[in-house]
């Protein structure tokens, strides 16, 4: 089989957070495959066929991008952030391994991106220094009991938590129910940030204690991170204040 077969992460946003490799692997494709919103973010180019697709129907797309591939054209499959963090990557390798033996010939690459929770902290300041996880919200694909179970876990054990998928018009109250979960391990005022669409034009970044914290000030677009007792504050200049973990844990 000669087809290729790049799945890309486009970084959380700003063109000038996606990697040199990315825009090269989506300059050179003949097709690109992914959710219609992370398409349009993809510099047009001359003869390129673009495949959109509504975004829950992740196995068909990637699928598609399979079959296209086997059928000798040179496929990039989107993601936005990094495409293996709750993105289309694994969605890619489930239908390959479920599909014709033949797919496993194909010449696949995953093009690593800036995910969500790299552009969220490094605008907040370091609050990554130590050891941290990442969880995502959404139930769609795991029962919402084990989610709950994951967040006491994390917290019990000191991580850093990166919350994905925060909220949906769906799921209006998961997130509400995530941090009274949170709050029975961690102290009210571990301090917790909403990074909202960070990177784009409507970026919007608020730090608050875990007490405070209120389920509305997140959407989709939103990356909430919750600290640990360790996570440290320094006011800045403009009123707003920078997060890091100390490199030492006690
Ligand atoms: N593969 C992506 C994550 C996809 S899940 C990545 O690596 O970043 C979608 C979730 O990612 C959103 O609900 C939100 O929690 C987070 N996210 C994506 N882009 C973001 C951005 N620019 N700012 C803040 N959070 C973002």
């Amino acid at each position: 089989m000669t087809g290729h077969l790049s799945i890309v992460g486009l970084g959380p946003g700003a063109a000038g957070l996606q990697t040199p490799d990315a825009s090269a692997a989506l300059a050179e494709a003949t097709d690109l495959v992914g959710y219609l919103p992370y398409l349009q973010r993809v510099a047009r180019s001359i003869g390129q066929v673009r495949h959109a697709s509504d975004n829950r129907v992740e196995l068909d797309r990637a699928r598609h991008a399979l079959e296209l591939a086997a059928s000798g054209r040179v496929v990039a499959v989107v993601s936005s952030g990094d495409a293996g963090v709750f993105g289309m990557a694994s969605a890619v390798f489930e239908a390959m391994e479920a599909g014709p033996v033949g797919w496993r010939q194909l010449d696949v690459r995953v093009v690593p991106g800036i995910s969500a929770v790299f552009a969220a902290a490094a605008r907040l300041g370091a609050p990554l220094g130590h050891d941290f996880c990442a969880i995502s919200l959404s139930d769609n694909r795991k029962p919402w009991a084990l989610v709950l179970r994951r967040l006491t876990a994390a917290a019990q054990a000191g991580f850093v938590i990166a919350l994905y998928n925060p909220r949906s018009r769906a799921r209006p109250e998961q997130l509400g129910e995530a941090l009274d979960t949170l709050r029975l391990t961690l102290a009210p005022q571990t301090l917790v940030a909403f990074a909202r669409a960070v990177s784009r034009p409507e970026e919007h970044v608020e730090i608050m204690a875990l007490a405070d914290a209120d389920p509305l000030l997140a959407d989709m677009s939103t990356l909430v991170l919750i600290g640990t007792a360790e996570t440290r504050s320094i006011p800045r200049a403009d009123g707003t204040v920078w997060l890091y973990a100390p490199r030492t844990a006690c």
